[in-house]
């Protein structure tokens, strides 16, 4: 039988939780699938373009490893099993040619616990674009840190510029700073050219702020083009990065910081809190993300039959949308579009709609499509923008079909209206429910 409670006084009263957590709502992303999924159980047709996961399944070699290491109970290093650090290490050389060595990496569960422990290590201002992946100023929040967003704008991609970096960093040039970059981008889909991330890095360096450069879709680059800003600004930049997104595994929680050695006041910081919290990520998914890491062909050529998937469908979607009369900036890589609603605002008044999250609503409810308003993302609400993740198809079965495909075309709508068709109808749907 449930315990009853005598009387209230026997309870402890919810006044007790932390003021920084007071009123903190479940992550929006992990909200919208919720509710798709209660209203699949009434019955409704639902497209789930709100949630960001990989569809591909993880690389059957990098899965027979977990198979073989399914024995391995006991505990591992804090910072993480020795020979996946060095596989994380010589990736980050032979990808991005940094000089770096397995001293340098920290393995977690999962990128965004790591991206957590290190606000909670360093006492910096976040300072994040608006707008940004949904978790990093909440984390700040309940750390009670100070955010500090940096306007972007539709002209320039919804990218930080230098300019506006510069400008908030001049505001107090010696205030110690976190500075997220995010590319490719969630929730814009977009990425930096070489000249932009050489000048983001002079104002970083400039200014000291500590750079963590969330490279989680780096791999998932459409042209496999991926350049890491650590590149041009080696002594500040902390690489975020995991096995989520590019290796299909988000459910099996594991992520990397590599940090630059001038840094390793920080990476130690992190390990001592990390030893008195999560104590270290589970050991038969660190062997097998050794295999991940030092790759080989089928890794290769799964990650291009990936990349040549997504960047089909983003297009297609881009060029759907944009034909609705939405304005959308094109996706480099990663599973995100950002349409804006912007130029068609006077028809969508007509119908009451104002705000990017009544836009949200009204298309779930007419449409079963399920898209997140900018609004979630630190988006300025007279923007009317919103998050579509066009990642809602069965990608074993895409992935298996592009690879019979000539590797020297890009693969096209026939392809995509035979293994991506949910998502194409979901598309379809929002360019007429905007036309209606
Ligand atoms: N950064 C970005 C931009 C993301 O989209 C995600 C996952 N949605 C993460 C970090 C966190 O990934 P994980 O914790 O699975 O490594």
């Amino acid at each position: 039988m449930a315990t009853q409670y005598a009387t209230h006084r026997d309870r402890i009263p919810p006044v007790s939780l932390d003021l920084n957590v007071r009123g903190l709502q479940p992550s929006a992303t992990v909200a919208i699938n919720e509710r798709c999924n209660l209203l699949l159980r009434e019955g409704r047709e639902i497209f789930k373009l709100g949630l960001g996961q990989s569809p591909f399944p993880v690389p059957e070699s990098v899965v027979d490893k977990l198979r073989t290491h399914a024995d391995r109970k006991d505990y591992l290093a804090v910072r993480g099993l020795t020979e996946l650090r060095a596989a994380v290490a010589d990736y980050h050389r032979r990808r991005q040619g940094l000089a770096c060595s397995l001293e340098d990496v920290l393995v977690g569960p999962g990128s965004k616990e790591l991206m957590f422990l290190l606000q909670l290590v360093y006492y910096g201002d976040l300072v994040i674009p608006t707008p940004s992946w949904v978790s990093y100023a909440p984390q700040a929040q309940i750390l009670g840190h100070k955010i500090r967003w940096v306007r972007t704008d539709r002209a320039t991609g919804w990218r930080m510029t230098p300019e506006r970096l510069e400008a908030v960093c001049a505001e107090d040039p010696d205030r110690p700073r976190l500075v997220i970059l995010n590319y490719p981008n969630n929730p814009t889909g977009g990425t930096y050219k070489l000249e932009e991330l050489r000048r983001l890095a002079e104002v970083a360096r400039r200014y000291r702020v500590i750079l963590l450069s969330d490279e989680i879709y780096g791999e998932l680059h459409f042209r496999g083009q991926h350049v890491s800003v650590a590149r041009f600004y080696p002594e500040g930049t902390i690489v975020s990065s995991g096995l989520s997104k590019w290796c299909g595994a988000g459910g099996w929680r594991l992520g990397t910081f590599l940090f630059p050695s001038s840094l390793r006041w920080l990476l130690d910081a992190m390990a001592a809190v990390a030893s008195e919290t999560f104590t270290s990520t589970s050991a038969p998914i660190q062997y097998a993300a050794v295999r991940a890491y030092y790759g080989g062909l089928d890794i290769e050529t799964y990650l291009c039959d990936s990349r040549r998937i997504l960047r089909a469908l983003a297009r297609w979607c881009h060029d759907h949308l944009v034909a609705a009369g939405l304005d959308v900036p094109a996706a480099r890589g990663g599973f995100y579009l950002y349409p804006d609603f912007g130029p068609v605002a006077g028809r969508l008044r007509e119908r009451g709609l104002l705000t990017g999250r009544q836009i949200c609503e009204q298309l779930l409810d007419d449409t079963g499509v399920a898209i997140l308003p900018g609004t979630d993302f630190g988006g300025y609400p007279e923007e009317l923008t919103a998050r579509l993740a066009f990642v809602n198809f069965d990608g074993a079965r895409a992935l298996a079909a592009a690879q019979t495909m000539p590797r020297d075309h890009p693969l096209d709508e026939a392809f995509l209206q035979t293994h991506c068709a949910a998502t194409l109808t979901a598309v379809e749907r929002i360019g007429d429910w905007v036309a209606r």
